[in-house]
Order: C-alpha cells, then structure tokens, then sequence
C-alpha cells in the first residue's frame, strides 16, 4: 500500500514538473513579446538564425498562397502553424541580384550586383558582415555556381562557405545547428532543385545525365537525346565566347584559352570526334545542353499551351519533391526544437510558364516575382501578416529580431517586427521590382496597385501597364487608361526614387 503511495505521489510530482516547465516556457515567451511590444527589446537577443533560399519558388504554385495543387503540404503545415506574410515580393527578377538585395537590404539600382561580371562593393552593408562584426559565427551551405560568387559578392563576413550539390549536404549544417551550445550562429541554406528544366537532380551537369532522358523524350516535345548533331555543335560555337566574355556557367572554360580554342575554332566533324572521345571536352559540352534545349523549347514548344502546362506540372512536381526532402523536414524538426533559433524560408524570384509570354524567371509579373516568406520566431504564435513586404525587408528585420542595432537608413527595405508583433497592421509602402541594375524595366506596387514602367534611353520613366493586383492578380486586365490617378500617384513615387 505504501509502495503504491509513494508511486502516485511521484507521478503526481512528475506531472506537476512538466506542468511548472510548460508555464515556465509560456511565460518567457510571453515575456520577450511584452517586453518587445512595450520596450522595444529585440523578439529574440542574439538568438540563432537560419535563413533558407529555395531558389526559384514561387508563391502562387503553393497551396498557402492560393495555388491550386497540394504542392506542398509540408512547407504550408509549417506555415500555418508560423508566420506567412502572405504578400512577399522579390525586389529583383534573377537569382544574382535578388540575392544580394536580401544580404544588403537594397535594391539592385544601389547595390549594383546586375550581372556576374560586377563586385558588390565593400562599402556597402552586407548582412553577415553586420552579423559577424556583432558576434555572430556565419556558416553558407550553397552551390559553387556564377550566380552566387564568392569572389565578387560573398567574399566578406563568411566564416565558412560550404559548397554543396544536393540538398542533403545541408544536414551537416543541420548537425551543427543541433550540436552548438552556443547562440549567435547565423546558416544560410540555399539549393537549385526547382529551376528548369526540372529534372531530379540540381545542378544543371546532373540535369542532363542520364537520369533525367524522361524530360526530354518525344512526348514531351524536347529533343530526344544527347548527339552532337550541326545544330548543336553551330549552336555551342556561337554561343560560347559571349559566354565567356560574361563570365557564365563553366569557370574552367573561361580560365582554360586552349579549351575555348578548341571550341571556337574546331569544324563539326572534329568537335564530333572529340565529344565522343575525350571526356573532358565531353564534359565541358554537356553543360552548354541546358541553354541548348532551353532555346529549342523556346522557339518550337513555348506557343503550345498544353506543353507549358506539362512543363508547369513538372515544375509543380519539383515542388512537391523539394518538400519530401528529409534534410528540409530535418531542419524544421531541429529548429523547433531549440527556443533560441529563428527561421526564415523565402525564395529569390519564381517561375512563369508564358503566362505572359516568357519563361522560367524572366518578367516582372508575380508569376517571377510573388515569393514566399515564412518565419518561426521562439514564443510567437501563428499569423498571417497581409502587408505587403520584399527581399530587402529581410535583412533589416534579422538583425532587428536578434537585437543588433543598425540606422534605419542603411538599408531601402524595413524591419517587419512591428507587423509581426501586431503593432503595425498596414503602412503605406512602395514596393519596387527592377529588371536591371540601372533600375529599367521596373515595377511599383503598394498593396492594391502595380505599375509597369519603361526607361528608353534619355527619356524619363514611361509607364505602359496598370493592374489592381487586388481583384486582378494574375495581371490580366490593364487599366492603366482608366485610372490616371493611381498611375501619377506610382509615377511620383518612381521619380521620388529615381531622380
Ligand atoms: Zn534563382
């Protein structure tokens, strides 16, 4: 009978323990938000911060920002249980200089990251030199690729980059993350697996291996194989040396003069024996397939529209992979694991499908430009925060959640913290999209309206296309002759901006 006490009283005591621990808890995360609300204490004093890029993601292809197909059940359930801003826009149009306005918290027209071939320069902010020069250990886990350089943009403020192919070499990161006692640890995970043409694997070497032929059967419309047939080979020649000049895609091409000179001076015939017989040159080729198969699909396939649906679908499919992935699954395990960490997940730009006449990422409607952000902060519940918010509101937001200090004017974008703490619900703000780093074409959008404008050369901004994204998002109906207030409201803006 005493046996049997003794043990109801130690259930009871143990009961009582975690009860006590869960109060404790409630009441710390409590704490940080009073005290964030009321005295302006940071949500999360040098907590961890992990900062996701699935590159190529667009919103609109996700069930939690509209989508139509369950492609991502995972990414969305953590959402919704989280914070989804659920109007989140790039402030560029390609994976480089989007990039660079989340680390610098500016658009491309001031960072002035446009192309492969440009240097971020030192004096400007960058967001894990800001992080390191406080404290803060900064670990990138990311492909070794032209978009993403670390000799001209991620050159300063890294503790260690870690270059990876496959999404599973994040769990070493992941790992850390787990093991490290210590806070003030900031993880940049980045990977390629939804950018086209879709197949299995990421990098676009793997895209054409063997493994991914299924893209690129009959069917499917794609060329069927891999020979080195004229057009090929008139196609690579031709191609190669303005490659070269811009610096992309095969940093031992641009590095090697006797490989370009194979290229560019060898006949079909002798190219022929050569990508049959010598691997190198084999090698060298087999990343030049991508562009390749990318223009003929462009210039044969891209008007049918039952094609880029198929294409979309894969695109779709790609999504739903990404989101099966055990080391993205890992990551939010891990994280929610630890009260001391913040995560962020958003992309650089999206993915149209000739929606409005380009394809993978290349306009400026929100097909290319509406993006994803989710964020779980330690002690703060679920929302859904409907300002509208950019690439470039992610920088100062970070450090402003850990608690790092930084002038307001340092960066173009703004913290979110006042939203996400609900202080904020809506504030009047512009939102700017550029295609190029000399700000043209360019877009502006505040949260009802978005206008297209042009600069031809010499002359002022032109604006061409007006759209109520509100009742209208899918950029279809433009009133730009019907509204001329709202366009010489967006124009003032521009040029409050621009001159
Ligand atoms: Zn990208």
């Amino acid at each position: 009978m005493k046996t049997r006490i003794i043990i109801f009283v130690e259930i009871a005591l143990l009961i009582l323990v975690v009860c006590i621990s869960s109060l404790v808890f409630d009441f710390e995360s409590l704490g940080n938000r009073l005290l964030a609300t009321m005295f302006n204490r940071p949500l999360c004093k040098d907590c961890n911060v992990v900062l996701v890029s699935l590159d190529t993601l667009s919103a609109n292809r996700l069930p939690c920002y509209g989508g139509s197909h369950n492609t991502a059940p995972n990414l969305c359930k953590f959402a919704g249980e989280n914070i989804l801003f659920s109007n989140m826009y790039a402030n560029s149009w390609y994976t480089l200089p989007s990039h660079v306005s989340i680390f610098t918290g500016l658009l491309s027209s001031s960072h002035g990251v446009s192309s492969s071939s440009s240097t971020l320069n030192k004096s400007i902010p960058f967001l894990p030199t800001l992080l390191q020069n406080a404290g803060y250990k900064t670990y990138f886990y990311m492909e070794n690729h032209p978009n993403l350089p670390t000799d001209k943009v991620y050159y300063r403020g890294i503790n260690k980059v870690n270059f990876i192919v496959r999404i599973n070499e994040w769990e070493t990161g992941i790992e850390q993350l787990l093991s490290d006692k210590t806070k003030k640890s900031f993880f940049f995970f980045h990977i390629w697996d939804l950018s086209f043409p879709y197949a299995k694997s990421s990098s676009i070497k793997r895209a054409m291996s063997e493994n991914d032929k299924e893209m690129f059967e009959p069917g499917f419309g794609f060329v069927p194989n891999y020979e080195f047939t004229k057009d090929f080979y008139l196609y690579v020649t031709k191609s190669i040396q303005s490659d070269v000049a811009y610096g992309y895609f095969d940093k031992e091409i641009q590095t090697n003069p006797q490989l370009v000179n194979i290229f560019t001076s060898s006949s079909y015939e002798s190219l022929k024996d050569k990508y049959y017989q010598e691997e190198e040159i084999h090698n060298m080729i087999s990343s030049y397939w991508y562009k390749y198969y990318f223009k003929i699909y462009e210039e044969k396939y891209a008007s049918n529209s039952a094609n880029n649906k198929l294409l979309a679908s894969k695109y779709d499919e790609k999504i739903f992979e990404l989101d099966q992935e055990r080391a993205l699954l890992d990551l939010i395990k891990v994280v929610k694991g630890k009260k001391d960490t913040i995560l962020i997940i958003t992309s650089d730009h999206g993915e149209e499908f000739m929606e409005h006449g380009a394809l993978t990422h290349a306009s400026l409607y929100d097909q290319n430009t509406k993006i994803p952000l989710i964020m779980y902060i330690p002690g703060i519940e679920k929302q859904n925060i409907k300002q509208i918010a950019q690439s470039i509101d992610i920088a100062p937001t970070i450090l402003d959640l850990v608690g790092i200090p930084f002038e307001s004017k340092m960066f173009q974008g703004e913290s979110l913290m006042s939203y996400i703490l609900g202080k904020s619900k809506f504030s009047k703000k512009y939102i700017f999209t550029e295609k190029r780093g000399d700000g043209l074409p360019l877009t502006i959008r505040d949260l009802n309206y978005k206008l297209f404008l042009i600069r031809p050369p010499n002359l002022k901004y032109v604006p061409y296309e007006l759209y109520n994204t509100s009742t209208d998002p899918g950029e279809k109906r433009n009133i730009i002759y019907s509204e001329p207030d709202v366009v010489s409201l967006l124009e003032k803006q521009v040029k409050k901006m621009y001159q």
